[in-house]
């Protein structure tokens, strides 16, 4: 049985060791999608409130907030502080419990590029002088970048492995406007496009299971994406957790999330279709706590890879 080409794959084909990301939340960032700039209230399925908790929000930061607007930024050491414990403290357990050799330092919570330019670069430095840290992996939305940030990245990127994260989600415009996405599918395209010219690296996360959407529309979503040349994918269902927007639509039935063997089939289809250099970052999710609605099917991270496996045997693959 062949592994399905993997992130992991990947870096170890490249650093020839176990390149580990550092998933880091820094306290301050947040998302012109929930801040008022261009929506308020965020994604249908986001729960707003669950960042500040994962950040490990410190007093001194406690209801402070960055935008694009402002070059100030009062708290600047702080946040280095944080992202230096954080990658200190999760790097050190990677290293001793999985044996990671290199890590890639991942700005995972909300708009990691929307903030001042001299944040971005202080904190970007930071991270990549962090010992055996071979790169930056950076989640953001593609209305949140600007050309200066871009071009940094793209120098960095000379020297490092600079990643960016483009929550794609669906090439629907009508189904981007049903999850208040704030943005249309157009400017995903411009802003990947624009990254790939500038040798960076660039990883699409689609959403499987949308309002309304079927099983064409999710496979041509994919589809697309791998035209614009992805080099990196993150596959998830659309699931509910409580206190968001599409709890409320789920609540009246007017949301019906996607059934994990419909799940199943279009993502095997998608895997299929997928180009043998993009590598797969995530083939699902798992959310073990009490904040899932549903689907329930969401809950067991480790059943639903066994069933993925499964349904990879006869194409001779497996996760
Ligand atoms: S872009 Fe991300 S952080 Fe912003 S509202 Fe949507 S899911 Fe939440």
């Amino acid at each position: 049985m062949k592994q399905i080409y993997t992130f992991g794959n990947y870096l170890k084909d490249k650093f020839g060791c176990k390149v580990y990301k550092v998933g880091i939340n820094i306290s301050g960032f947040t998302c012109p999608n929930i801040d008022g700039t261009i929506a308020k209230g965020g994604c249908t399925f986001c729960e707003n409130d669950s960042f500040s908790a994962s950040t490990g929000e410190t007093k001194e930061l406690k209801g402070f907030h960055l935008n694009l607007t402002s070059q100030e930024n009062p708290y600047l050491d702080k946040q280095l502080k944080q992202l230096e414990m954080q990658f200190e403290a999760i790097s050190k357990r990677q290293h001793v419990e999985y044996g990671a050799q290199k890590f890639l330092v991942y700005f995972q919570s909300f708009t990691n590029t929307y903030a001042p330019f001299s944040t971005l670069k202080a904190l970007y430095d930071k991270a990549l002088s962090f010992e055996n840290v071979i790169g930056l992996s950076i989640g953001t939305r593609s209305d949140s970048i600007t050309e200066e940030t871009l071009e940094y990245l793209a120098t960095l990127n000379k020297e490092k492995e600079i990643w960016i994260e483009f929550g794609i989600q669906s090439i629907y415009d009508e189904t981007l406007q049903k999850i208040n996405r704030g943005h249309d599918s157009k400017n995903v395209k411009e802003w990947i496009l624009k990254a790939k010219a500038k040798g960076l690296n660039v990883c699409g996360h689609l959403i499987f299971g949308l309002p309304d959407e079927n099983r064409d529309m999710m496979l041509h979503t994919a589809k697309v994406a791998y035209s614009w040349g992805i080099d990196s994918v993150k596959y998830h269902p659309l699931y509910v957790v409580k206190k968001t927007a599409l709890a409320n639509d789920f609540t009246k039935g007017i949301f019906i999330p996607i059934s994990e063997s419909e799940y199943l089939d279009v993502l095997i289809e998608s895997i299929k279709m997928k180009p043998s250099n993009v590598s797969v970052q995530r083939v699902t999710a798992g959310i073990d706590d009490n904040s899932l609605l549903s689907p329930q099917w969401c809950k067991d991270k480790n059943s639903q890879i066994k069933k993925i496996n499964s349904a990879l045997k006869p194409l001779g693959l497996k996760y």
